[in-house]
């Protein structure tokens, strides 16, 4: 597998790449990401995660020597120069190396680097999974509002062990007033009657994939709401899944102990599911064909 890393300003081999022990990204968690897919050689809403990318470093003011054209080139080079036609890539920027100190005015300017791999899975299986309720809160908006998609991940992190203990493969979370927020890496939906209902987003990070699934389901003629709804709902719900650009979407079969929907995906979940996997190969930003010469690399060397 071809392992190219943008790290550092440069191109180089996985192994290669490297970011400093006095990088508050790894000292302090203090950076932020995202995590995108492509789909048949075409990155999919790469613009949204660039906006969000923004808005996460407005947020932490985390001021981007980068212009959106110039992340746009590093993301779709990084999956040139790894030959992706359906893969999963992470943009990731630190606060940069600094010194031993939470002040971030020590780091001198941000890091930045760029992964692209050929597959990610965060289930053993597609097909469904079980979820427990998790002991863990999502933060309430007023302390580490979730909406900023940080490098801190240790909340989520915590919760997924625990879930994996318990035997089941994911967690739900509730928010700090015990309303379900989200999933550690997804969001969550339920179907109750002939509609869809998530979660607003308060309470967790403002999914791409949740945004896409509703702009499916109105384009499907399938009713969505976005109100806040408690485990009771979701116990009793006639279908539930999660979805996220990791993730994808996964019928959710299992809550707490309780068979969801008869234990298989459900008429409304597998509706979005297809018409999901079907409009992620349709759209998105072109990879483009490598130049032989890796010409590109000088353009990506230009707007460090
Ligand atoms: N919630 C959390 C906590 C996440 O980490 C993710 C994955 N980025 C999501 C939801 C889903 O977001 P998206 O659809 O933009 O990947």
């Amino acid at each position: 597998m071809t392992n190219i890393i943008y790290a550092g300003g440069r191109f180089v081999n996985g192994e290669q790449a490297a970011v400093s022990v006095f990088d508050h990204g790894l000292l302090y968690g203090d950076g932020i990401f995202e995590g995108i897919r492509a789909y048949n050689r075409r990155v999919f809403k790469l613009d949204r995660h660039l906006d969000r990318l923004f808005d996460s470093a407005q947020a932490m003011r985390l001021a981007l020597p980068w212009s959106r054209g110039d992340l746009a080139a590093i993301v779709l080079e990084t999956c040139a120069r790894n030959g992706i036609v359906d893969g999963y890539i992470r943009l990731v920027v630190t606060r940069g190396r600094g010194d031993l100190g939470i002040d971030p005015r020590s780091c001198r300017a941000p890091e930045l680097f760029v992964i692209a791999r050929p597959s990610m899975a965060l289930y053993a299986s597609r097909a469904g999974i079980a979820v427990v309720t998790s002991s863990f809160r999502r933060p309430a908006p007023d302390t580490l509002s979730p909406a900023i998609k940080s490098l801190n991940y240790v909340n989520n992190v915590l919760a997924r062990m625990e879930a994996n203990d318990r035997g089941a493969d994911e967690a739900l979370l509730l928010d700090h007033q015990g309303y379900v927020a989200e999933a550690s890496a997804d969001n969550v939906f339920i179907a109750t009657g002939e509609a869809l209902i998530t979660p607003p987003c308060a309470t967790n990070l403002k999914g791409i994939t949740r945004e896409t699934v509703l702009e499916i389901a109105a384009r499907l003629g399938i009713r969505a709401e976005e109100r806040p709804f408690t485990l009771f709902e979701v116990w009793i719900a006639r279908e539930a899944f999660v979805c996220g650009t990791g993730a994808e979407i996964v019928p959710v079969l299992n809550v707490d102990g309780r068979k969801i929907g008869g234990g298989e995906i459900g008429p409304l979940t597998k509706r979005i599911a297809d018409a999901y996997f079907a409009h992620v190969r349709e759209t998105g930003t072109p990879i483009p064909a490598l130049a032989a010469s890796g010409s590109s690399r000088t353009s990506v060397a230009a707007a460090e």
